[in-house]
């Protein structure tokens, strides 16, 4: 089985979707790897690492031609897939919901793409869980970013020249990303608070030793929520949200919004109105941006300022920790597909009836066949 990892093109893209380790692990099990060249020099990986690896390193059309599988961090262009073979696997992180159009295109080339986003979060699939690796990374570097654009230092400093107060800081959606903001925060030192529509997630932020702020008037969603996900919540949720919002950040110098609703906009969580209550020099990183943003005004991969309040709104976030986001995405990929690797075979088989495939497959046999997007 030919394995073909491309360099990524889309604008910013720094990940690479194998690694020398995942190369050498694939190429034990009995597969041949073949590596565009330069496809992981943005995330610190030379051609030669990989060739050490066993890998062969080539132009695109080396890696493509007889290719069983393509290996990719975000949908490749399907135009630009001649010479992989027909049925090839399209593996990758492929945006099914915004980029649906090219869903079909990969089912109209005969290609079975599989969408990783798409993996069922069941214990058997954690550690395939592109959603779960690569939200720790953004959470963590969120905080970063943060201080970074803050003119002031985040934990308590007595100095004889005077004391420093600790940042006060504000995690809004606590998922994976979320629970590593908090944690982040907390290791610099600031003073730390968040807040969640699911239920579970109160003594998830307590354990972290940040304080739980919810919203007690309207029920929110019971233990972890279907699945571990949010859905939109009713209007007199949100009205009781936005009050307590309303109300806490103004006293926040921070605030990391992370909330998300699966195939959904991103939910507002905060009005122009609210930030203008902020503090002159307060930072606000909206990692929803991409999704339709969280605070109102962000933009994609801007950082703008709104009533002295800056708001970042980096795309990709991941992508900024691009040695370890690819790292720990590419194990991932190996976790999934080694689970699946059939010895007698020396390939890949997908069985119909499992759970993992059910999910992640988005199109098969030239049809697209993904319940969640033909419904
Ligand atoms: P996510 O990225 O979909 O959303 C981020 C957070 O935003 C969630 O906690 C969500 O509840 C919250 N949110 C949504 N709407 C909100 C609103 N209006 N106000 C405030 N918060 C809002 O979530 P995620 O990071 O993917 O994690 C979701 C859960 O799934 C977590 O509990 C996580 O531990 C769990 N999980 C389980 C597995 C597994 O079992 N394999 C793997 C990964 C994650």
């Amino acid at each position: 089985m030919k394995l073909a990892i491309l360099r990524e093109t889309a604008d910013g893209e720094r990940r690479v979707a194998a690694t020398p380790e995942t190369a050498r692990k694939f190429i034990a099990l009995g597969a041949e790897v073949a590596i565009e060249a330069g496809a992981g020099i943005d995330a610190s990986i030379a051609d030669s690492d990989y060739e050490a690896a066993g890998a062969k390193v080539g132009s695109r059309a080396d890696a493509l031609g007889g290719a069983d599988a393509v290996l990719a961090v975000r949908g490749p262009d399907p135009a630009g897939l001649g010479g992989a073979k027909a049925g090839a696997l399209i593996v990758g992180a492929l945006n099914p919901f915004g980029e649906r159009e090219r869903v079909q295109a990969y089912a109209d080339a005969g290609l079975e793409a599989l969408a990783m986003e798409f993996m069922p979060r069941i214990t058997r699939a954690q550690s395939m869980d592109i959603l779960s690796s690569q939200s720790n990374l953004a959470g963590y570097k969120a905080v970063l970013d943060a201080a970074a654009e803050y003119g002031r230092a985040f934990p308590m400093m007595m100095t004889a020249a005077g004391t420093i107060a600790a940042a006060r800081v504000f995690v809004m959606g606590v998922g994976v990303a979320g629970l590593q903001a908090i944690a982040t925060a907390r290791r610099l030192g600031a003073v730390v608070s968040a807040t969640d529509v699911r239920a579970a997630t109160r003594e998830q932020i307590e354990s972290l030793g940040a304080k739980a702020v919810f919203v007690e008037t309207v029920a929110g969603i019971e233990g972890e929520g279907a699945g571990g996900y949010a859905t939109e919540m009713s209007d007199d949720y949100k009205k009781a949200q936005a009050e307590l919002v309303s109300s806490h950040i103004a006293k926040q110098d921070v605030v990391i919004t992370t909330a998300l609703i699966p195939g959904r906009p991103a939910p507002r969580l905060i009005s122009d109105a609210q930030l203008a209550t902020m503090r002159t020099g307060s930072v606000i990183v909206d990692l929803a941006v991409e999704q339709g943003g969280n605070v109102e005004g962000a933009v994609p991969g801007e950082t703008i300022e709104r009533h002295g309040v800056r708001i970042v709104g980096h795309r990709n976030v991941p992508g900024r920790l691009a040695a370890d986001a690819s790292a720990l995405y590419a194990r991932n990929l190996f976790n999934f597909l080694s689970a699946f690797w059939d010895k007698e075979a020396g390939r890949v088989v997908l069985p119909d009836d499992d759970e993992i495939v059910k999910g992640v497959r988005l199109s098969q046999g030239g049809k697209v066949v993904n319940e969640r997007l033909i419904g």
